[in-house]
């Protein structure tokens, strides 16, 4: 094991019970009638249900919580939170895992940490996703040669159709600069 990938296993034991003191709030009402897991669009690739992630939120259990995908493959569609006979913040709830692991670095969770670092720092730079810029990067980052060519004939196909640019602004207008910067100054503040 190199030692990136040592701190990485590292990482993967640094999230500590307290950590999920707010999302325990968020779901403490929650009556596991599995209205969300129901409505999920994404729950056949899950390997926890969501209603079964609450359980494991309210009885604390970290390790199960931050070795499941179900958060990370959350989509933000909010039909869950739309259905919930309680009224539950629950795709607020997903997004907060999702920050614990990203803040955390947990190995697990490294490869959709990585995207989303990326797609909002192009988004940061030009204002919209720039796919072959974003893309660069984000597979620079993994440092991983075969996801790269396993997405390869993708991106052929959508360039030929149009689809992808393959022009990188050399210039980053960065217009939405102001906006990440209040976040990042309300971030602070939490
Ligand atoms: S829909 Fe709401 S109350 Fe029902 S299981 Fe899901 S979180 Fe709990
Ligand atoms: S917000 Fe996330 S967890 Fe809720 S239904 Fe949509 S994809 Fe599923």
């Amino acid at each position: 094991m190199d030692q990136l990938a040592a701190k990485e296993a590292n990482n993967d034991a640094l999230a500590p019970a307290n950590v999920l003191a707010p999302i325990q709030e968020m779901v403490r009402a929650c009556i596991q009638c599995g209205t969300c897991t129901a409505s999920c669009p994404n729950e056949f690739a899950m390997d926890h249900t969501p209603r079964k992630l609450w359980r494991l939120v309210l009885m604390g259990l970290t390790e199960q919580i931050f070795q499941s995908k179900t958060f990370a493959l959350c989509s933000n569609c909010y039909c869950c939170t739309l259905r919930c006979p309680r009224g539950l913040p629950l795709t607020e709830a997903m997004s907060a895992l999702k920050q614990i692991a990203a803040r955390q670095n947990l190995a697990t969770y490294r490869q959709s940490t990585l995207f989303y670092k990326n797609f909002l720092q192009s988004v940061r730079r030009h204002g919209r996703v720039n796919e072959m810029e974003f893309m660069a990067f984000y597979f620079a980052a993994l440092r991983n040669l075969v996801i790269p060519l396993r997405f390869a004939p993708l991106g052929m196909k959508l360039m030929r159709k149009g689809k992808v640019s393959v022009a990188v602004p050399l210039n980053a207008r960065r217009p939405l600069e102001s906006i990440f910067r209040n976040v990042e100054a309300l971030e602070d503040m939490t």
